[in-house]
């Protein structure tokens, strides 16, 4: 019984040999294709998600220029004319106040005329 069981091992250890040796690994071919497609994968991604992010900033800057321009509206309304003179006076009306006072793409302080009352940035007009 021990002699079939030993038999039966040497088997099963030849054919697992023959199926590994006969097929040991990829091919320096099929490691450069798989290699080409991940690199056309990545180029196909970051096609996609930069315009995206660049149109992302943009929303954001715009939507910080609207907040800042409605507080200098509430500011002054509340408060007079000359109640904002620089972008600092409205800390107290908006809320997350540095994140809404720079541009999001380049971190700049956006451009406050006292004048009019507008809020610009150079880069999202
Ligand atoms: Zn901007």
């Amino acid at each position: 019984m021990i002699v079939g069981f030993r038999s039966t091992g040497r088997i099963l250890h030849a054919r697992l040999t023959a199926a590994c040796s006969s097929d040991s690994g990829f091919s320096l071919i099929e490691i450069m294709v798989v290699l080409l497609i991940i690199a056309i994968l990545l180029a196909i991604a970051l096609a996609v998600y930069v315009p995206a992010t660049a149109a992302a900033n943009s929303a954001a800057c715009k939507y910080n220029q609207r907040v800042l321009t409605d507080a200098i509206s509430i500011a002054r309304t509340s408060m007079g004319a000359e109640a904002v003179d620089e972008l600092e006076d409205l800390r107290p009306y908006v809320k997350d106040f540095d994140n809404c006072c720079t541009c999001p793409e380049t971190g700049e302080l956006l451009k406050f005329n006292p004048d009019t009352g507008e809020v610009t940035c150079p880069e999202h007009q």
